[in-house]
């Protein structure tokens, strides 16, 4: 069993200021639960906690069935991977994988057959007697990984594991790490602040911000329906677009109005008294050109920006900055006029004071 359990944890380091408050969560054996938020919100805290380097300051701490609050770090069965790979720099990529090995007393023959398994999976047999400094990042990051796998842990825990790769390695590692998890079949808490890697790598999602949980869910439930503003525009890249907006009855079914723009929502209209002024959030890929004006917002085209197959249409609309998506089908000149739809099934309705969706207030 590698379940992990939070109860009401708490971190203080110093007396006027929660760094992690009254965090509770139940992570199933096997999972791939991402801790994801920006810069400072406690994420590497929380890790470190359950690696056991951090102290509790309240709350507990389950990995199984067991409370591991005064667990030593090497008993607890995890093994953490570093933003900054912490390799020792004096070892050998083989010693480095042996040392955690040593201090558990496995013997030589097993460390070796772990070693070179791990080495296999990540191909990195070739590098075995080189130093970290003869190393690039990339593969400094795949023994990072591979010294967490021959430990075996029940847990892996990894904090920014990619963030120091360029663009594209760290695309390919991220697959990797993907196939690492279905292979071997651990339970795996990944932090990054990159929502990209999270939707790509998580089986549930843990938005953190300021020490709290801010939505917890899969990465489908987070993006239907992000429980408030900050969630749509951290969730979603290129950003979200927010235009003011009121909920109306037109003969009994609810429409959202954006400046006489009228969207069908399946939001009950008894919501409507209870949310007199709202925003209408919709992503620039569920936002379309069309030749019909009579439903439809006219902006002016700022600049293009080309991302493989598809163009990011930079428009203004009145005051503000409003992004759609599409494939890459035509060329588009600075100063012209385009008519804007929304899809109605993809627009996000949030209230304008509490900037909490709508829908998840049902
Ligand atoms: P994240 O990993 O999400 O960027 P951290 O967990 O590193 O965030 O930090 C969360 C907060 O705790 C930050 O405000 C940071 O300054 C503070 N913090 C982290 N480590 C310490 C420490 N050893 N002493 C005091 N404050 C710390
Ligand atoms: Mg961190």
């Amino acid at each position: 069993m590698s379940s992990i359990t939070l109860k009401a944890l708490s971190k203080q380091y110093t007396d006027d200021k929660h760094t992690l408050n009254d965090l509770s969560l139940h992570i199933k054996d096997k999972e791939f639960l991402v801790l994801l938020g920006p810069s400072g919100c406690g994420k590497s805290t929380l890790l470190r906690m359950i690696a056991g380097i951090e102290d509790i300051t309240q709350g507990e701490i389950y990995i199984g069935d067991v409370c591991v609050n005064k667990v030593e770090p090497k008993d607890r069965g995890v093994a953490m991977v570093f933003q900054n790979y912490a390799l020792y720099p004096h070892m050998t990529v083989f010693e480095n994988m042996a040392y955690g090995l040593k201090i558990k007393k496995v013997k030589k023959a097993e460390r070796e057959k772990r070693i070179h398994a791990a080495a296999e999976i990540l191909q990195i047999n070739p590098l075995l007697k080189r130093l970290p400094s003869q190393l690039s990042g990339g593969q400094k990051q795949r023994v990072a990984i591979g010294r967490a796998i021959v430990k075996e842990p029940k847990v892996f825990l990894m904090d920014e594991p990619l963030s120091n790769l360029d663009a594209k390695l760290r695309n390919e590692m991220r697959i990797e790490i993907k196939k690492l998890h279905e292979r071997l079949d651990s339970t795996f808490i990944y932090v990054t602040h990159d929502q990209v890697e999270a939707v790509t790598l998580g089986d549930r999602i843990a938005i953190m911000t300021e020490g709290k949980f801010r939505q917890i869910g899969t990465p489908m439930e987070i993006i239907d329906c992000p429980i408030d503003m900050f969630v749509a525009s951290f969730i979603s890249s290129p950003p979200i677009n927010y235009l003011d907006a009121v909920l109306v009855n037109r003969d009994g079914q609810t429409y959202v109005d954006t400046d006489g723009v009228l969207v069908e929502t399946d939001l009950p209209i008894e919501v409507i008294k209870d949310h007199p002024r709202v925003v209408a959030g919709v992503r620039p890929e569920h936002c379309f050109i069309t030749e019909d004006s009579s439903n439809a917002f006219v902006m002016e085209v700022l600049f293009t920006e080309i991302i493989g197959t598809d163009v990011l249409l930079h428009l203004k609309h009145k005051t503000s900055h409003f992004i759609v998506k599409k494939s890459f089908t035509q060329t588009y000149e600075k100063g012209q006029k385009l008519y804007v739809g929304m899809q109605a099934n993809h627009v996000h309705v949030f209230d304008k004071n509490t900037q909490k969706n709508v829908r998840s207030l049902q």
